[in-house]
């Protein structure tokens, strides 16, 4: 992959490849300064004797060092698993036992913690790494060559474990190949028109997970565009960027974030051509205002950690609200036993697609179908044209005296509720109903939405059994790092409602 990659650099290496927006003095990279640092650092993994295939866990704040260690991985044969530097000593541990990592790469704060526990768990090395260009990683690695064969590697060669966003669960470890990430990012180059000139990538997600480590970073690698790389995401500072930019990619309450910001205008958007959006569900109600406020329709895709992308809406063609577009070139994607209305089980074939979970030979035989489709999880349904529209997942369906109701469904009704901003729908334990469809409502700025007048606007617009039973009024709903609403805490939260 790596050789890849580099093959999609300009041909004048001394171009800036990566200018980091957020700091003060905005430091320059170029595609020589990505080969070179990303050579020196593998060298470094060499001379300590790692092996191809063994795991360098990284747990750090993001930044354009961090984002050559992958590359050294790459390089050397190395299986990266990016963690999110929020998770704790308990989840930490679990990870590391886990996946077993040769080297665990840390920020410089958390060092005491983190080699305390590498020591108990048997991790070989420890390093640190800041967000400014400091940490005994680099020290180490400055004393390396800064060239570097990179090692051959074929398609069935790991190169990252993934682990899920544990939105439904205990996260599982995605193990995913040199050929999975090298086919999904050729397709997405050439599918949204990726170029070298004039294309700007503002990069603004983290890089522990598939959106921003795999889908942004190799998308603009690969067709040799320059980046500008934000360590975090700040609504202001997207808006400084966004004059002579031209894609930014994001998680749906980024595009709220930013359409909530007075410097977010059309004429600031002037060279931008592309919206893409991901992760999770993005409100019928966004894509709206984005369009009427910038002009440009968000391009929505669908993915996951063990699949990378799997739908888009098209470049070119209809951008449909609340759909997430038809499945990607040499992607398959089908329903299983779909219902009356054409809803069912979303399961996947294709190049992109991992082969199966790290030390998880149970999920791996029930997770896939015996003529090798992955059960994604997601609930949806393709209509004639082949888009495909998710309904929830799962997990998250809802059967309520019998019948089943599709969470996305009933939010969708009440997001365009007079005073409601956004919802989450699900099912608690309810002595009569098995599960009761229950509502959380978020206000708008200065409403104050009653639960009565809800439920009997609700009840004009859908059947019955479909109404929430209650509809509670909170201030926000809980939503991880990548966007998404933890369902699952909310079930826990509210589980003696009706009891
Ligand atoms: P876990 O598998 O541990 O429960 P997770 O599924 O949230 O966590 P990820 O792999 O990070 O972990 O997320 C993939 C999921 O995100 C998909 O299965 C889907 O439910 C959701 N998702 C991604 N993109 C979209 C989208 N455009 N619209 C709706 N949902 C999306
Ligand atoms: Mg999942």
């Amino acid at each position: 992959l790596f050789s890849a990659l580099r093959t999609g650099f300009p041909s004048d290496w001394d171009q800036t490849a990566i200018t980091v927006w957020d700091q003060d003095d905005q430091p320059a990279y170029s595609w020589r300064d990505l080969d070179r640092g990303s050579a020196m650092l593998a060298n470094l993994f060499i001379d300590l004797g790692i092996e191809p295939g063994e795991r360098v866990a990284l747990q750090v704040e993001k930044s354009v060092e961090a984002l050559m260690v992958w590359l050294a991985c790459l390089r050397s044969g190395l299986v990266l698993v990016p963690l999110n530097p929020a998770y704790q000593a308990a989840e930490l541990t679990h990870f590391l036992r886990d996946a077993e990592p040769r080297v665990l790469i840390c920020a410089p704060e958390t060092f005491g913690r983190h080699s305390s526990l590498a020591f108990q768990l048997g991790v070989g090395w420890v390093f640190t790494l800041g967000t400014e260009r400091t940490g005994t990683l680099l020290d180490r690695a400055a004393f390396q060559p800064d060239r570097h064969t990179p090692l051959p590697r074929t398609e069935a060669d790991a190169a990252a474990i993934l682990y899920t966003s544990g939105t439904t669960g205990v996260s599982k470890g995605a193990l995913l190949t040199h050929g999975n990430l090298l086919s999904n990012a050729q397709t997405l180059v050439e599918l949204w028109g990726w170029r070298a000139q004039p294309d700007v990538l503002i990069h603004a997600l983290p890089i522990f997970h598939v959106h921003g480590l795999f889908v942004a970073s190799h998308c603009a690698l690969l067709s040799g565009s320059p980046m500008r790389w934000l360590q975090r995401f700040d609504p202001a500072a997207v808006c400084s960027a966004l004059e002579g930019a031209t894609v930014f990619m994001g998680v749906p309450t980024l595009y709220t974030r930013l359409l909530a910001h007075p410097a977010f205008t059309p004429a600031r958007c002037g060279t931008m051509r592309l919206f893409i959006s991901g992760s999770a569900p993005l409100q019928a109600e966004t894509f709206d205002a984005f369009e009427q406020h910038i002009g440009q329709r968000i391009l929505e895709r669908y993915g996951m950690s063990e699949t990378g992308m799997l739908t888009s809406n098209p470049l070119h063609g209809e951008r449909r609200r609340a759909s997430v577009g038809p499945a990607l070139p040499g992607v398959s994607v089908r329903i299983h036993e779909p219902d009356s209305e054409g809803v069912g089980s979303v399961e996947v074939q294709g190049p992109n697609v991992f082969s199966g979970y790290w030390k998880r030979p149970e999920l791996n035989a029930t997770e896939f179908t015996s003529d090798g489709f992955f059960r994604t999880g997601d609930m949806g349904r393709v209509d004639a044209e082949g888009y495909l529209w998710l309904v929830g997942r799962a997990k998250d369906l809802i059967i309520t005296g019998g019948f089943n109701v599709y969470p996305a469904e009933v939010e969708l009704h009440l997001n365009e509720l007079p005073g409601v901003q956004e919802s989450a729908v699900i099912g608690l334990p309810h002595p009569d109903f098995g599960e009761a469809v229950t509502a959380l409502v978020v206000p708008q700025a200065g409403a104050a939405p009653d639960e009565a007048d809800l439920l009997a606007r609700m009840r004009q617009r859908l059947a019955g059994f479909k109404c929430p039973k209650r509809i509670l009024v909170c201030a926000e709903l809980p939503r991880n790092a990548m966007g998404k609403v933890q369902k699952k805490l909310l079930r826990d939260t509210h589980a003696q409602l009706y009891r």
